[in-house]
């Protein structure tokens, strides 16, 4: 689950992460108030779940009160990425002398925590790391030990030479580690942490994700969810209790098991197509998930061609098919949709389909062939 900046800040403080003060407005004469009580120059912060929001014109800096006014009357409504911002974070805006990186992610391959800091903050982190790795330093920090200080002090080195910032920084670093792993982020990025005239070592971006799996534990968090903020589709699909992820592409796809979902996302990619969307319906055999799947792949508008590709274990090719022939009633599908089912009871699944006569095909990959060549995609 993804939170906006001004929440993770919060969290950020409550593990004593140096935050400056800030506080969300919705209109523009709350900006107003606000800057008039910070009494200095601010930052008007649009709050949007995607990232960049400096570049696409949602950060702005306001010398008063007045001009704090007219950018929240700018940012407030603005379109950023697709995203409408609702709200504005106004803060005391900083005296920048440096931006550098500092990151924690919980990395599947060392099953443990990695942290990456760079001198070279305030781009974008994946540019970094493709233009000029070098300026990247990592950390595998052992997940039972926890991190050390004086692993922090090391990685604080690598970003300052002031021994006034680099424990600044270092402490910055423990306590964003602690943040991590107290709210069970996937992912926790100060990008910038700065450097300002008074000689401070300040985090003035703050973004954390939450690995959706804990949040039973941490109902505070959990009521953080912006649910108009979210991607339409991925709402409908955690409530229909499918994993779904969209993408840009414009075959949609329907799958059981996030492995096999994988493995037909790689060869619509193998056979010249984009994938729409990661689905994965479960292993359960409700023929209703099929109906929400289907729903929610053709209100993207991008989508082509539809691929439906299970294979029955637990989950009763039958079922599915049931969901397909309803899905068909209810939704009239206005794109081709191509089907592979086959494991338990393909053979019944056959017959069931017989009524909406979908084009199939024996093997994996010729029904993915066949899906893009439906798509009349070149
Ligand atoms: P992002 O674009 O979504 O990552 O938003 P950020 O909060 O990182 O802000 C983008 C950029 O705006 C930063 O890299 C800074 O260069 C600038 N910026 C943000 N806050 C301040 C501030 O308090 N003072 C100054 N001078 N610049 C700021
Ligand atoms: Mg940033």
């Amino acid at each position: 689950m993804k939170i906006h900046e001004y929440q993770a800040r919060e969290l950020f403080a409550r593990h004593g992460v140096p935050v400056p003060p800030g506080e969300t407005a919705t209109e523009p004469a709350q900006a107003f108030e606000l800057a008039e009580k910070y009494n200095c120059p601010v930052m008007v912060k649009s709050q949007v779940l995607v990232g960049g929001r400096g570049k696409a014109g949602g950060v702005k800096y306001a010398e008063n009160a007045e001009a704090a006014k007219i950018l929240a009357t700018q940012i407030l409504g603005m379109d950023i990425k697709g995203e409408k911002v609702n709200t504005v974070l106004v803060t005391p805006a900083e005296d920048i002398i440096s931006e550098s990186y500092v990151g924690i992610i919980l990395d599947r391959a060392t099953k443990s925590p990695v942290i990456m800091v760079s001198p070279a903050g305030g781009v974008d982190i994946e540019e970094v790391a493709a233009k000029t790795p070098e300026k990247i330093f990592k950390l595998v920090v052992d997940p039972v030990k926890g991190l050390k200080l004086f692993q922090a002090r090391n990685l604080a080195y690598k970003l300052y030479r002031d021994i006034n910032q680099v424990r600044q920084a270092a402490n910055a670093i423990m306590r964003l580690y602690d943040c991590f792993w107290s709210v069970d982020a996937s992912l926790v990025e100060i990008n910038p942490l700065i450097t300002n005239t008074d000689g401070n070592v300040v985090a003035i971006d703050a973004k954390i994700n939450i690995d959706d799996n804990a949040l039973f534990r941490h109902k505070d968090i959990a009521e953080m969810r912006d649910v108009e903020a979210e991607e339409p589709g991925e709402v409908r699909a955690r409530e229909g209790g499918l994993s779904f992820v969209k993408l840009d592409g414009n075959i949609g796809c329907i799958v059981n098991g996030a492995g096999l979902a994988m493995t037909t996302m790689d060869l619509v990619k193998r056979y010249g197509g984009e994938p729409a969307n990661f689905l994965d319906i479960g292993g359960s055999s409700n023929p209703e998930k099929v109906v929400t799947a289907m729903d929610i792949i053709l209100s993207d508008s991008n989508v082509r061609a539809i691929l439906i590709n299970i294979f029955g274990g637990i989950t009763r090719c039958d079922d599915v098919a049931n969901g397909i022939v309803e899905a068909f009633k209810r939704l009239n599908p206005s794109v081709p949709v191509v089907v592979r089912l086959t494991g338990t009871n393909e053979k019944e699944a056959e017959k069931i389909l017989k009524s909406v006569n979908l084009p199939s095909a024996d093997t994996l990959d010729n029904v993915v062939k066949k899906a893009i060549e439906l798509s009349g995609i070149e």
